[in-house]
């Protein structure tokens, strides 16, 4: 019978992984508390000792270990997560990949690249650009190769080039034991087997540790067009992007930010824009079927009485027109000073977005919560940052009720609980009502895969009763 994790040994585990792995073993505590969360506003305690690791046998060493100790492991990349899913407990090890930053291979041919877990997407996008590659998946916040397929992350490009999951060929895993496997190939396709690749991408360090991972490139593109426009409401900005969609145009990035957003860019960053909902939309490709996509597009966007903001083909201009749309979690934040943010994302099926945002923009309303809306809304996904006063309980509570409120409302409408920030802390109690008996399969490939329940336990699914 498969039971959580204790901490009874944690004395006799430092000692060995100390004896094993040496001064990679950090226990001083500021170091503690520095790696014993991620961005999010979920509770977390200091672990008993930072393991970093520098390559996948240090990782197999150290699960090893950890698996005859029974002693939670919580890997960790970059730190970026939203949802609570690198944040430790007491008498748990953190597993730092940060250190393991080799990109193994660029083959060029095949559109392919291996780094290690702790490669960073800047890092990776620096080596490629001599070779006229990208990778493009993934979100706008620098973050690690590994955290990133931990979480199946995406951003503003999953419109046009996908998710982690379809951007993610083959992995190195080292399973709960110390075990290490490869999984999926460098081939375009293949028939063979159960797809464990998939299996691993999203399972956030539940099911084993991430240690390289083989991502597919895609060419730079010769030419990009950026545009930013104004637009009446957001059920107009909506339906302008169902329309696009319909028609087949091929944005590249389709971003929605609501008015209050736009307000906040222009205190952070000085970004000028109407303050009204707004779209900035891209199409890349050859220089003349980007010009010819873009002209679509406005011609669509008049009916919707969408107003032409600004339009640039200049790649500087572009990235901070880009730039300005990264900062909005930083620039919701500066809006109210000394406010935290319980920032919180949700998918549906695009054509259910305007009701669901207009229903939450309802709701906000109702509770007097003040919450900026962004959405990567070609793909039905939108996120809130409820800005809250740190000590405020009330405030909290009534926060995470229009969380699951807005989970519910997701669900109500074929979507589902989280689109990219995946499920952490944060949505453990939404994996029965999404998944319902699908939730026992889970159950049992954790159970099969992870028996001691030592690989980041309370994230995913919730810890078992022992
Ligand atoms: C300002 C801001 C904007 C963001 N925008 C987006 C966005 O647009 N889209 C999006 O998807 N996310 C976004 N995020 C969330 C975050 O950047 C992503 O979830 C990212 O993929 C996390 O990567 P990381 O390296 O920081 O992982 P961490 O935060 O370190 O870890 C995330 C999870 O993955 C697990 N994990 C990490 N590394 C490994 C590994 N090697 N093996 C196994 N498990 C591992 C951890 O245990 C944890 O459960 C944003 C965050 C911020 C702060």
């Amino acid at each position: 019978m498969p039971h959580s994790a204790t901490t009874d040994h944690s004395a006799p585990v430092l000692e060995e992984l100390i004896a094993a792995l040496g001064e990679k073993i950090i226990t001083e505590p500021e170091l503690l508390s520095s790696n014993a969360h991620d961005r999010s506003y979920h509770r977390w305690e200091s672990p008993l000792s930072l393991v970093q690791a520098t390559s996948t046998d240090d990782v197999s060493t150290a699960l090893r270990i950890c698996h005859k100790h029974q002693t939670p492991v919580v890997p960790r990349g970059s730190g970026t997560g939203l949802e609570g899913g690198a944040n430790t407990s007491t008498g748990s090890i953190c597993l730092d990949l940060s250190r393991m930053t080799k990109i193994t291979t660029i083959a060029a041919d095949d559109l392919y690249a291996t780094a290690e877990a702790g490669v960073m997407k800047s890092q990776l996008n620096a080596a490629l650009k001599n070779h006229g590659l990208h990778f493009a998946a993934g979100p706008g916040v620098d973050a690690s190769v590994g955290g990133m397929a931990a979480t199946s992350a995406s951003g503003t490009t999953a419109v046009h080039y996908g998710t982690l999951k379809e951007n993610t060929l083959a992995l190195t895993v080292v399973l709960a034991d110390g075990t290490v496997i490869t999984t999926g190939s460098t081939t375009k396709k293949s028939s063979s087997g159960y797809d464990l690749t998939h299996l691993f991408v999203g399972s956030e360090g539940t099911l084993g540790v991430i240690t390289e991972v083989t991502l597919r490139l895609h060419p730079l593109p010769k030419a990009a067009k950026v545009g930013v426009w104004s637009l009446p409401s957001l059920e107009a900005a909506v339906q302008l992007v169902l329309a696009s969609l319909r028609a087949s145009l091929p944005l590249a990035r389709v971003e929605l930010l609501d008015e209050i957003t736009i307000e906040a860019l222009q205190k952070y960053n000085g970004y000028t824009a109407a303050v009204t909902e707004t779209l900035m939309i891209e199409f890349v490709g050859n220089a003349p079927e980007v010009q010819t996509n873009y002209a679509q597009f406005a011609e669509l966007a008049a009916a919707y009485d969408a107003a032409e903001y600004a339009a640039t083909t200049d790649p500087a201009e572009s990235a901070r027109i880009w730039q300005a749309r990264h900062d909005a979690l930083p620039a919701a934040v500066a809006l109210v000073p000394g406010s935290r943010p319980l920032a919180t994302d949700v998918c549906v099926p695009v054509s259910q977005l305007p009701r669901c945002i207009l229903d939450t923009k309802a709701d906000l309303e109702a509770t007097g919560l003040l919450a900026p809306i962004v959405g990567h809304v070609g793909d039905g996904n939108f996120h809130l940052a409820i800005l809250l006063p740190p000590d405020d309980p009330a405030a909290w509570t009534k926060a995470t009720q229009l969380s699951q409120r807005l989970v519910d409302r997701a669900l109500a409408c074929g979507g589902t609980c989280t689109g990219e920030h995946g499920v952490g802390i944060g949505k453990v109690a939404s994996m029965a009502q999404e998944h319902a008996s699908a939730l026992a399969v889970m159950r049992a490939i954790k159970d099969s895969l992870d028996p001691s329940g030592i690989m980041n336990p309370g994230k995913v699914l919730a810890a078992p009763v022992s």
